[in-house]
């Protein structure tokens, strides 16, 4: 079945109005380029050097949304680390930070590079401790380089398998952000490429590994801690149906209401979850939910030994004393 035959398929799963299928296609099939977002790092100046769009009711203070054809990247003050670049798709997905009690001791972002989601979480909790890991090694090379001149110099860069931290620091992030690797259906609303991101077999491949990330995720939020799911495509097998399978297979956690997408429910779930369609004109879409630990909080685990265990490769060493051969720093 071609590409064109799977979106209609998709199409017809998620709307039950023929117009609404049709908005819908008719974003994916032709790209729009969708206005730039900036998340502020250092104070942001009285006097932004951009044309700014109107703010969203889920954009947070430290985010400005740019008027089109604004290059924000380009400018000096981006080279200064004054702010970071990214879509508001991004900032859509992590508004459900908002709905997170404050304060935060740490936060674990599971899928990192290239850091867009760690620095939002950065201004949104400011907290104690910023765990950034990245599976894939040569990502991991960029992650550092927007944490660094962002002066996120706090955070501890970590190249491992989610496993790792199930294993070797279970129930230890207040906030774990699981960012997933997806079929990416909505890069095409950028005019990027995302091959195969119709095919059952990429969805599924897809879904599968979400699963295994999130189980490790799961395990590693601490006792009343959060667990953040978000990706960037519309099938409902790597979305609402993934954390459903989560909602079953870790009881003790719930999906949270988050009260600024409260527009944006999705209608493919009985519990809270947010989508934004690539039809909206606001960013190129994607999914998020929110779901809480219902345990209390256990007492504070020795975080020296964690890190110790699963070890960074770029940020503070673990003490001499603990008996570990660390990685180089890069
Ligand atoms: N959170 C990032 C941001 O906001 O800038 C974007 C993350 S991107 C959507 C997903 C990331 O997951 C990629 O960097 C990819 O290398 C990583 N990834 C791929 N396979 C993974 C796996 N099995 N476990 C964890 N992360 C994986």
């Amino acid at each position: 079945m071609g590409a064109s035959n799977l979106l209609l398929k998709l199409s017809r799963r998620l709307w039950s109005e023929e117009s609404d299928r049709a908005a819908f296609i008719d974003a994916l099939v032709h790209p729009q380029p969708y206005p730039a977002a900036i998340v502020w790092t250092q104070p942001r100046p009285e006097q932004v050097p951009f044309a700014i769009a109107p703010p969203l009711p889920w954009q947070p203070a430290w985010v400005d949304r740019l008027a089109a054809d604004q290059r924000p990247g380009r400018h000096a003050l981006h080279q200064a680390g004054a702010y970071y670049c990214l879509d508001m798709a991004s900032v859509f997905a992590a508004a459900v930070f908002s709905a997170i009690a404050i304060p935060v001791e740490s936060v674990l972002d599971l899928c990192a590079a290239p850091g867009g989601k760690s620095l939002l979480a950065r201004q949104a909790f400011h907290p104690d401790r910023l765990w950034c890991n990245e599976v894939v090694r040569k990502r991991v090379k960029i992650l550092i380089s927007n944490l660094k001149r962002c002066g996120a110099t706090e955070a501890l860069v970590f190249n491992l398998d989610p496993q790792a931290f199930a294993e070797q620091m279970p129930h230890s992030a207040s906030v774990v952000i699981v960012d997933a690797p997806c079929s990416g259906q909505s890069l095409l609303a950028k005019g990027d490429q995302a091959l195969g991101c119709f095919h059952p077999v990429t969805i599924k491949k897809n879904a599968s590994r979400q699963k295994r990330i999130l189980t490790s995720a799961a395990q590693t939020v601490a006792g009343g801690g959060y667990l953040a799911y978000m990706t960037c495509t519309f099938s409902s097998e790597e979305n609402e149906q993934v954390a459903e399978w989560l909602l079953k297979k870790f009881p003790q956690f719930e999906a949270v209401e988050v009260p600024v997408l409260a527009d944006y429910a999705s209608p493919l779930a009985s519990f809270p979850c947010y989508r934004l369609w690539p039809q909206s004109g606001l960013g190129a879409g994607g999914f998020t939910v929110l779901l809480r630990h219902r345990q209390e909080p256990l007492p504070p685990v020795d975080l020296s030994l964690l890190t110790a265990k699963a070890m960074p490769i770029y940020g503070d060493r673990p003490p001499p004393d603990s008996g570990t051969t660390g990685h180089p720093s890069l």
